[in-house]
């Protein structure tokens, strides 16, 4: 018991608040071999220090209550990110992002769209987010022999990459199925040259509430932001134009009778099941991750041999991994918990009976069960 008392002393502003005032020093953290001591300092004078924003500074740091050192790091990480021009000030976002409640990757999460949509506003927002393209590393070798890169782009120029070189990789798969995914990955980019393959890519589609769809047609809403089914998002105007030259859906859903068409002809039964199923979540509904739906597989909510049925209401887009988790027989002991659908979408009922919890990505605000609740 003592120990978690110790780590609930640890609570972010405290500390912060210590560090300040001099009764805990960076270099005594330092040397109880904490790694991130300099960057708790760094903090300790943003929410402390002599700031002309004194007012919001104190809303801030009583926004934050109890949040850890590790979410006010993820907090200023996405302050940081605030373009010059945005519709609200650095101290104004931080009291906002400083309410925020869950696990530091969820908090991660909404801080980045929060943060993702005032930039939105900014005029230029797209030029200048080009302006940060890289491709950072690649210059020291590990252990065994091996560098690494990363590349930092638009999402879609990104996606546009890599759904080509998946398509490229699940080639490689069939072909030899001991290849792993990251192994088969690896050599699917340098096969294509980092363009993607001439493998079919995966599909994509944009989810349009029915209200609008016209607006979009008639080429107005230019501003308002629809999810796509590979984890992207997309504005109205955007849309437009792609609409032209690409060879995504889009579906569209009334609020009462969900999907009610999909341009372009249905191939079969199971295709529009799938397109409609990864419209509704957009990414996998198990609580904490971001496995694009175009990359879920299609799940029994009550497996096959239980008496599942086909029906849309019985199946879920679930990742390849957490679809192998789920606890698929009622009679067997809990393990993982299983995914169940309930009023409102998806959850995961956790092994220990506590309560179920949804996936609080917040692209799936723009999901088609969201547009369809509000
Ligand atoms: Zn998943």
């Amino acid at each position: 018991m003592e120990i978690i008392e110790a780590f609930r002393a640890l609570r972010g502003m405290r500390v912060l608040g210590a560090l300040f005032d001099g009764t805990l020093r960076a270099a005594t953290l330092d040397d109880l071999g904490y790694r991130d001591a300099g960057a708790w300092s760094n903090l300790a004078s943003v929410y402390y220090g002599a700031t002309r924003g004194r007012t919001l500074q104190r809303a801030a740091r009583e926004a934050a209550g109890d949040l850890s050192l590790d979410a006010l790091r993820v907090v200023e990480k996405h302050t940081k990110k605030l373009l010059r021009g945005a519709a609200v000030s650095e101290w104004e976002l931080r009291v906002e992002l400083c309410a925020l409640r869950g696990t530091v990757a969820e908090i991660d999460r909404l801080a980045a769209a929060r943060v993702r949509e005032y930039n939105r506003a900014v005029q230029d927002a797209a030029k200048k987010a080009y302006g940060r393209r890289a491709l950072r590393g690649g210059k020291n070798t590990d252990a065994q022999g091996l560098r690494t890169f990363t590349v930092t782009g638009p999402e879609r120029i990104i996606e546009g990459v890599l759904s080509g070189v998946r398509a490229e990789a699940k080639q490689l798969r069939r072909q030899d199925p001991k290849l792993g995914y990251e192994q088969a990955m690896f050599d699917a980019f340098l096969a294509t040259g980092g363009q993607g393959g001439g493998a079919a890519r995966e599909m994509v589609v944009t989810v349009l509430p029915l209200a609008e769809s016209t607006k979009v047609l008639r080429q107005e809403g230019d501003e308002t932001i629809f999810a796509r089914t590979d984890g992207t998002t997309i504005t109205g105007a955007e849309l437009v134009a792609e609409a032209m030259v690409s060879e995504d859906y889009v579906g569209v859903f009334d609020p009462v009778k969900g999907g009610v068409n999909l341009y372009r002809d249905e191939r079969f039964a199971n295709f529009k099941q799938r397109v409609l199923l990864s419209a509704e979540t957009i990414v996998c509904p198990h609580p904490g991750c971001t496995t694009p739906a175009s990359e879920c597989q299609v799940h029994h909510l009550t497996a096959w041999e239980k008496g599942g049925n086909t029906n849309i209401e019985d199946l879920t887009m679930l990742c390849q991994v957490h679809n192998a988790r789920n606890d698929d027989d009622p009679d067997k002991p809990p393990k993982n918990g299983t995914m169940v659908r309930e009023p409102g979408g998806v959850v995961h009922h956790p092994p220990d009976g506590g309560p179920p919890r949804r996936n609080r990505h917040p692209i799936r605000d723009l999901s088609a069960m969201a547009l369809a609740r509000s």
